[in-house]
C-alpha cells in the first residue's frame, strides 16, 4: 500500500440539506484534496461509531485537524436536538478525541439550516 498523507478529517451527518453548504465551506476553508470525510446520521451523536473512523483516518492519513460538525433540525437527534445538546455533545466528542489523540486540532461547527457555520468553543 502506498503511504499518503492529508491534514483534515471533517466529520458531518447524512442530511441532504447541508451538502451545498459544507461542500463551500470546505472550498473556503480547505486545501483541496487535503481531507477526508466521514459522513454519519447525527454527526457526533453515535461516539463509538465516529471515534472509531476518526481513528482510521488518523492511523492510515496522519490527518493533524478534525472537523465535528451537527447541525439545525437533525432527525437522528429528534426532539433531543436542542442547540445546547448538539454543543454538548459536540464538547464531548472533542474531549473523548483530546484524550486519545493530545497532538490533533479540532474545530467544533453548529450549522445551521440557513448555511451559517457557528462556532462551538
Ligand atoms: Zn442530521
Amino acid at each position: 500500500m502506498s503511504s499518503h498523507t492529508c491534514d483534515n478529517c471533517l466529520l458531518s451527518c447524512i442530511d441532504y440539506r447541508l451538502q451545498g453548504y459544507i461542500n463551500n465551506w470546505t472550498k473556503t476553508n480547505l486545501e483541496e484534496g487535503s481531507w477526508d470525510r466521514i459522513s454519519f446520521a447525527g454527526g457526533v451523536k453515535n461516539l463509538d461509531i465516529i471515534l472509531s473512523q476518526i481513528d482510521l483516518s488518523k492511523k492510515l492519513h496522519q490527518i493533524k485537524r478534525v472537523i465535528l460538525i451537527n447541525h439545525e433540525d437533525c432527525g437522528a437527534y429528534g426532539e433531543e436536538g436542542t442547540p445546547q445538546n448538539h454543543a454538548e455533545d459536540l464538547k464531548d466528542a472533542k474531549s473523548a478525541l483530546q484524550k486519545l489523540y493530545p497532538d490533533l486540532a479540532i474545530d467544533l461547527y453548529f450549522l445551521h439550516l440557513d448555511g451559517e457555520f457557528e462556532v462551538i468553543s
